[in-house]
């Protein structure tokens, strides 16, 4: 049994990618080909944005907005601790400080009340200014963005959904973005929309963005290629990831369905005095990245599916106010949630391509253990 197989899904839809690589290759548009294009229209028209931008990978695609934007050196920019690195890491590249807020303890998410009084803290404490909030689609659900938003209309801060993991949910049949100036995701093989090597998108409905980020991408180019008007950098999505993404957007509807109907089966099947299972903010659906579940006994549950070999993963062991890297950064407020989740949550095995019968061996398996 695999944690996400990949494999099931190159099988079901071989033929297309196939030719799509082949063709992309005899094409010899290797950079910014007509597929990239292509599929980045058909990108922004799935996730409801008016543009999509293909990047080299979904770290870059957290960076290009904050480049675009301005944001640097004695400016604030809040996000979760509890989330992969790639979300703090990008303040401190362009110089601004990472400020992290806790999360709320039902989805994992962003908590704006916290967020709230973490951004009047910093004013407070006046050193920093507030810019920008970069919200996190954790484990696939979307984070509460009608309350986060009006908090970032408030102070007046820019607010990036960060959907590495999440791109594809919805929140009352709205995309991130409905709310967010930007969303950016992943193609990370592992995430819910994945190719076959590093890739990223920044979906928006502002236009202007879209020219400044399309210029930083490329080097900071101007009207003429070799005026360079802005420092930049190289971030561009390959023809052949685009081929190759082409042909998986066209199953990612159908594939996010099936993970709704396998977190439905685990919902039900796990449920339990020890065992916690997702709780999806109302009116969601999650695109299912992961599916996470706590237990008082997580280390011991995990070597207790490790012997009936099915594979398992601690998302995240360590929240980011706590990391090496992170230690200059101190959350100014409490982050006991995000410090406990730490060492509760354990991900099970999930993928559409998951059958009924390792659905149901690993349900089995997880409420046998006491
Ligand atoms: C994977 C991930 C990223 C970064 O994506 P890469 O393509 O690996 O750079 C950013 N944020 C979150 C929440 C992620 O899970």
């Amino acid at each position: 049994m695999q944690f996400i197989d990949l494999q099931a899904q190159r099988v079901r839809i071989e033929e297309k990618i196939n030719k799509a690589v082949k063709d992309a290759i005899e094409g010899g548009a290797y950079i910014m080909g007509p597929q990239l294009r292509e599929f980045e229209a058909q990108l922004a028209e799935f996730g409801q944005a008016c543009h999509a931008i293909g990047c080299a990978n979904g770290t870059d695609a957290l960076a290009l907005p904050l480049m675009a934007w301005g944001i640097g050196e004695g400016d604030a920019v809040f996000c979760p601790s509890f989330t992969f690195c790639a979300t703090g890491e990008v303040a401190p590249w362009v110089g601004a400080t990472p400020i992290f807020v806790d999360i709320d303890p039902a989805t994992y998410n962003l908590d704006p009340v916290q967020l709230e009084k973490t951004i009047l803290a910093v004013q407070e404490q006046g050193k920093l200014v507030p810019k920008v909030v970069i919200a996190v689609d954790l484990f696939g659900q979307p984070a509460n963005y009608p309350e986060i938003k009006s908090i970032c209309d408030r102070y007046d801060l820019k607010l990036i959904a960060d959907s590495a993991q999440g791109f594809g949910c919805t929140l009352n049949g709205k995309h991130p973005v409905h709310w967010a100036d930007v969303a950016t995701t992943s193609f990370f093989p592992a995430k819910p929309l994945g190719c076959y090597g590093d890739g990223g998108a920044v979906l928006t409905g502002d236009e202007e963005l879209v020219e400044v980020i399309r210029s930083i991408q490329v080097h900071g180019k101007g009207k003429d290629k070799y005026d360079n008007v802005r420092i930049g950098l190289n971030s561009r999505l390959d023809t052949l990831q685009a081929a190759i993404l082409i042909e998986k957007l066209a199953i990612f509807a159908d594939e996010i369905e099936k993970r709704n109907e396998i977190a439905a089966r685990y919902n039900k099947g796990l449920r339990s005095n020890k065992v916690s299972v997702p709780h999806v903010i109302e009116g969601g659906i999650s695109s299912w990245a992961q599916y996470t579940i706590e237990h008082p006994d997580r280390n011991g549950l995990q070597a207790h599916l490790k012997e009936k070999d099915i594979p398992t993963a601690i998302y995240y062991p360590i929240p980011l106010h706590r990391q090496t890297a992170y230690k200059d950064f101190p959350a100014p407020l409490s982050m006991q949630v995000s410090e406990e989740k730490a060492s509760s949550v354990i991900s099970l095995p999930m993928h559409p391509y998951l059958d009924r019968k390792s659905q149901d061996k690993i349900i089995d398996a997880v409420t046998s253990f006491n």
